[in-house]
C-alpha cells in the first residue's frame, strides 16, 4: 500500500500503523481524527456514535470541556515534579479521592495494570507485616476468565491462553477459581492466603455477571479468614454500571479497589489504588514508585474527572440510561442474539455459535455509524460514554436493530 497517498484517506494511516507499528491490536478500520461526547469523526469526516467508550475510560464523554481546561491550565503551570518533590495538585486529588470513595488512602500510579500490580504488592505485604503468613508464602486468589491487563504478574493469573502463550515463566503465588462461586472461594483459602482478588462484572470476559448474592457471600468469607478483598474496578467504576462502583449494587465494600480508566476521562493516564490506612500503611518510602504516578497534571486532570462526574450525576444516567438501552436490545428479534446482559452502561449481547462471530456485526455496525468491538468472539460489548442521552440510544438503535438481524 502506497504511503503517500491523499493524507486525508484512511487508508493512508492504516498503512502507516501497518508498516511501522508493532502488530499486537486488531483494530477496526476506523480513523479517528476528533471526537465530542458520544459521537466520534473520522478522517473522511464520517461520525459515529461511540459505543465502546474507550473501554469505559471516556465516562465523562470524549473531549469534555471541563477536563480540556484543566489539563491546558495545569499545563501551563507544571506538568511533573516527580515524587522527590511534593506539589500542590497531588494533596487536593488524595482528599477528593478519598472523600468520594470513603477509603482512607489513595496511591496514584498511571496505568490500569499498575494500580493492579500495587494492590497485588500491598496484599502480599499485609500478609506478611500484618496477618503474619511466613515470608514468600503469601497466596492471592483470583477468578478465571478474569481481565486484569498485561504484566508479566498479571498474565500469570490469565486464563486466557493467548495472553500467556510465549511470555512465560510466571509469577507464582497465584490460585484460581471460578468467577461466581463462592463455595469454591472458600474452599481454596490456606493459612498463606492474603486476598481474593476479582472484577466484581468481569469487563473483557464478556460481560459477566455473579449470581445475586455473591458479592456479600464473598465479602463474609474475606471477614472470617481475615483475607483481603480487592475488587478490581478499572472497568466497572466510576458510574459505569449506575453506581460509583459496581460493588455498590450489593451493598458491599471491598478492603481495596482499583480503579482506572475513568479516572482521567481519557485524557491521560491516571491510576489509584484506594484501601485503608492498614492496607496502604504497609508502603514506606521507596517501597513503590512511579516517576509519573501522582504527577500535577494528571492530579489536575482526575480532580476535574471526578467532579464531573459526580456533577452530571452521571452514576445515576448510567442506570437510567443502561436500563432503557438494555430494554431495546432485548426487543430485538433476532435469530442471532443468545442473552442480552448488563448493569448500567455495560452491556453485552452474546449471539449464538451459529451468528458467525461477532466481528462481522462489529464491522456492519461500523459501516452504520455505531463504533463497537467484540469481546472474546461470541459478544458485542455496547458501553457508550455515560453522558448519552435517551435520543441518541434512539438513533443508535434504528441502526443496530437491523445490523442484529442481518443474514
Ligand atoms: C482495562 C483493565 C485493566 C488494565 O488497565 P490498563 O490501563 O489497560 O493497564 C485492569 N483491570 C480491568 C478490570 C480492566 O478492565
Amino acid at each position: 500500500m502506497a504511503l503517500h497517498l491523499n493524507e486525508s484517506q484512511a487508508e493512508y494511516f492504516i498503512a502507516l500503523e501497518e508498516q511501522y507499528g508493532a502488530h499486537n491490536y486488531h483494530p477496526l478500520d476506523v480513523v479517528v481524527r476528533e471526537a465530542s461526547g458520544v459521537w466520534v469523526t473520522d478522517v473522511e469526516g464520517k461520525r459515529y456514535l461511540d459505543c465502546l467508550s474507550a473501554y469505559s475510560a471516556v465516562n465523562q464523554g470524549h473531549a469534555h470541556p471541563r477536563l480540556q481546561q484543566a489539563l491546558i491550565d495545569q499545563a501551563q503551570r507544571v506538568t511533573l515534579t516527580s515524587r522527590a518533590f511534593r506539589n500542590d495538585q497531588l494533596g487536593p486529588f488524595y482528599r477528593e479521592l478519598c472523600e468520594l470513595t470513603g477509603y482512607a488512602r489513595a496511591l496514584p500510579m498511571n496505568s490500569g495494570a499498575e494500580a493492579v500490580e500495587t494492590a497485588l504488592k500491598a496484599a502480599r505485604k499485609w500478609g506478611y507485616t500484618v496477618k503474619g503468613v511466613p515470608e514468600g508464602q503469601a497466596e492471592i486468589i483470583v477468578c478465571d476468565n478474569n481481565f486484569a491487563g498485561r504484566t508479566i504478574s498479571i498474565i500469570s493469573f490469565s486464563t486466557e491462553p493467548q495472553y500467556r502463550a510465549g511470555f512465560g515463566p510466571f509469577t507464582p503465588g497465584f490460585k484460581i477459581v471460578p468467577f461466581g462461586d463462592a463455595a469454591a472461594l472458600e474452599a481454596a483459602i490456606t493459612p498463606h492466603t492474603v486476598a481474593f482478588f476479582f472484577e466484581p462484572i468481569q469487563g473483557e470476559g464478556g460481560i459477566i455477571l455473579a449470581p445475586d448474592g455473591y458479592l456479600k457471600q464473598v465479602r463474609e468469607i474475606c471477614n472470617r479468614h481475615n483475607i483481603l478483598m480487592i475488587a478490581d474496578e478499572i472497568q466497572t467504576g466510576l458510574g459505569r454500571t449506575g453506581k460509583l462502583f459496581a460493588s455498590d449494587h450489593e451493598g458491599v465494600r471491598a478492603d481495596m479497589v482499583t480503579l482506572g480508566k475513568a479516572l482521567s476521562g481519557g485524557f491521560y493516564p491516571v491510576s489509584a489504588v484506594v484501601a485503608s490506612d492498614e492496607i496502604l500503611g504497609v508502603f514506606h518510602p521507596g517501597d513503590h514508585g512511579s516517576t509519573f504516578g501522582g504527577n500535577p497534571l494528571g492530579c489536575a486532570v482526575a480532580r476535574a474527572a471526578l467532579q464531573v462526574l459526580q456533577e452530571e450525576n452521571l452514576a445515576q444516567n448510567a442506570a437510567e440510561m443502561g436500563a432503557y438501552f438494555m430494554e431495546r436490545l432485548e426487543e430485538v428479534n433476532s435469530p442471532h442474539i443468545l442473552e442480552v446482559r448488563g448493569r448500567g452502561l455495560l452491556i453485552g449481547v452474546e449471539l449464538k455459535p451459529s451468528a458467525g462471530g461477532a466481528r462481522r456485526f462489529c464491522e456492519a455496525l461500523q459501516s452504520a455509524g455505531i463504533l463497537c468491538k467484540e469481546t472474546h468472539q461470541h459478544i458485542i460489548r455496547f458501553a457508550p460514554p455515560l453522558v448519552i442521552s435517551r435520543q441518541e440510544i434512539d438513533w443508535a438503535m434504528e441502526r443496530i436493530d437491523p445490523v442484529l438481524k442481518m443474514a
